[in-house]
């Protein structure tokens, strides 16, 4: 199943920390950039929530560089990196600029810096490390703390470091229990290989654009 597919079925189930999906507003997908030039031109604003060390920053370096840096470089505060990707769309392709924010990997950072943090973002994807459980279990407080500020946007859920070897500790089912509330998909990635790297951001902005955004 792609993941357009599996976009579509999460948010016809997905329900929030504090009640159904009825209570929480679904964000209206991007307006094109004016220009009489096609193709069409969207700007999106992601970023990435998860403990410290699953790879955010190495993944937004993958995709934005197409390379992986061994160096463990704490990313301190938030930046903000630029890629455009080219997406097929029925009508024709269309260029969006992904502005993809990667924060320091800690909730207390986040908890001060939440609403800058959060403002405007479109769509987000949520990391853990295969090899870490507790990684995994901490994800449903990054969501719910995404959920209660943004509300409803596409969340794609990565487990990454699929390259290492014999070291995962974390199944299929445990995946989908922790995530069965949110109803988020997931895709499995490795920064250090590349492995689905692309095609998750690629999924996520093809999830923020919609299939009902005029395209
Ligand atoms: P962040 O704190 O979430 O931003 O995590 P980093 O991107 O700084 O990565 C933490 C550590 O995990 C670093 O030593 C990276 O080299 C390593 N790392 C990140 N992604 C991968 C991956 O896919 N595979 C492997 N083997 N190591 C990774
Ligand atoms: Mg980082």
């Amino acid at each position: 199943m792609n993941l357009r597919a599996l976009f579509a079925i999460s948010f016809s189930g997905l329900m929030g920390p504090h009640g159904p999906t009825s209570t929480m507003t679904q964000s209206s997908p991007p307006e094109p950039s004016r220009s009489l030039a096609e193709p069409k031109h969207y700007k999106i604003k992601v970023c990435l929530i998860g403990e410290q060390g699953v790879g955010k920053t190495s993944l937004v370096h993958r995709f934005v560089s197409g390379s992986f840096d061994e160096s463990y470089i704490r990313t301190l505060g938030m930046r903000v990196s630029r890629k455009r990707v080219t997406l097929d769309r029925p009508s024709g392709s269309v260029h969006a600029d992904l502005m993809v924010s990667d924060i320091m990997g800690n909730r207390t950072f986040l908890n001060l810096f939440k609403e800058a943090y959060f403002e405007a973002i479109q769509g987000v994807l949520a990391v853990f490390d295969v090899t870490q459980r507790d990684t995994l279990l901490a994800l449903e407080a990054w969501i719910s703390a995404l959920l209660d500020r943004v509300g409803l946007v596409p969340v794609l859920t990565l487990g990454n470091k699929i390259d290492i070897p014999g070291r995962r500790e974390t199944s299929d089912a445990e995946v989908a229990e922790v995530l069965r509330r949110y109803n988020c998909p997931v895709q499995y990635t490795s920064a250090k290989t590349g492995e689905n790297v692309e095609d998750s951001f690629r999924g996520l902005a093809e999830a923020i654009l919609g299939e009902d955004s005029g395209l």
